[in-house]
């Protein structure tokens, strides 16, 4: 089968990924064979490849695979072949441990991440553990359900952590898949949403989507907001934003990697505002948005990309280029 795989990991204006024929995977025990679709380019992708986030080497990218299911290996009776799956960034955890115990498996030490740990949806085919499998909802086809897999599922784990309640005004700093995603499910909310964005063309998506003001990260909103999600990874960010909040207000980071983050006055945090980062997700995270993503439903901005292409995209994600969220399509092999 073909996949784009990682040999050695650096900047990414340098092609890292090499299309190679590689023996298709046979699903152990637990797992199924997945035939994949569509894979969505996440910004985690870029940090792998890069080098800020380690993984294994070589290694197949991507953990936002929409796909049918091949064949389910053994003891796997949930799945039957051709049924429409999903399989996103958590791979695997340990189910044990006191994260594990207490609903709270995004934490668990031993989690392994498709894509990083394990071969992940830059290829035709690929394996997953069934027990962190999804079902996708039938109303999406599958280069539109790709990006709901990371970027849908992280971005509604981070407006459920940063405390935002309906009604509210809410920031979105950094308008690309994640957020163009959560403002839909915000303004679903009825949030009043403001973004915060560098790029022209993501302040136009947000307006275009129902953002009520988009601008600059250090412009002045005119108004204090309630609760805010961070979704670039530049460090500088977070006291820009913290100055935009309202007293007891919360300010999630959704980011895996971020640039040092520069002093900044205790003024700006003083009367109890908060921030927190977000780690991965739950298998409870996942069946709540994809359910909510189909109810809403959502509309999801893509470009698509053949596999051979991937390298492309990394380096157009990683210029701000990309216009809502970035796909791979690649099963025709099914
Ligand atoms: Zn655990
Ligand atoms: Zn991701």
């Amino acid at each position: 089968m073909k996949a784009q795989v990682l040999h050695e990991t650096g900047d990414a204006g340098t092609p890292r990924l090499r299309l190679e024929d590689v023996p298709e995977p046979a699903p152990g025990p637990g797992q199924v064979l997945i035939a994949v679709e569509a894979c969505g380019v996440c910004r985690t992708d870029l940090h792998i490849v890069e080098g800020e986030v380690r993984g294994r080497l070589p290694l197949i990218p991507g953990h936002q695979a929409a796909g049918r299911v091949v064949a389910p290996g053994a003891g796997v009776d949930a799945f039957a072949p051709g049924d429409a799956v999903g399989v996103g960034w958590l791979f695997s955890t340990c189910g044990a441990c006191r994260f594990c115990a207490s609903g709270r498996e995004n934490l668990c030490e031993q989690a392994r991440f498709t894509g990083r740990d394990e071969h992940g949806g830059y290829a035709e085919r690929m394996i997953a553990d069934a027990r962190y499998v999804y079902r996708l909802p039938p109303s999406f086809a599958a280069a539109d359900a790709a990006p709901l897999l990371c970027a849908g599922i992280i971005g509604y784990r981070a407006l459920r952590l940063s405390g935002i309640r309906p009604g509210g005004r809410l920031g979105l700093v950094g308008f690309g898949a994640s957020a163009h995603l959560a403002i839909q499910v915000a303004l679903h909310w009825n949030c009043e949403v403001y973004a915060f964005t560098r790029e022209e063309h993501h302040r136009r998506l947000a307006r275009e989507l129902g953002a009520a003001w988009a601008g600059q990260a250090w412009d002045d909103p005119g108004v204090p907001l309630d609760a805010a999600v961070i979704f670039a990874p530049a460090g500088e960010l977070i006291p820009q934003t913290l100055a935009h909040l309202d007293r007891g207000a919360t300010l999630a980071v959704n980011a895996i990697h971020m640039t040092a983050i520069p002093s900044f006055s205790y003024d700006v945090l003083y009367h109890e505002r908060t921030v927190r980062s977000v780690a991965n997700f739950t298998r409870r995270d996942a069946e709540e948005f994809l359910a909510l993503a189909a109810a809403i439903p959502v509309r999801v901005e893509v470009e698509r990309y053949p596999l051979e292409g991937a390298n492309e995209v990394l380096l157009r994600l990683k210029r701000g280029a990309v216009h809502g969220a970035a796909v791979l399509e690649i099963g025709t092999s099914g």
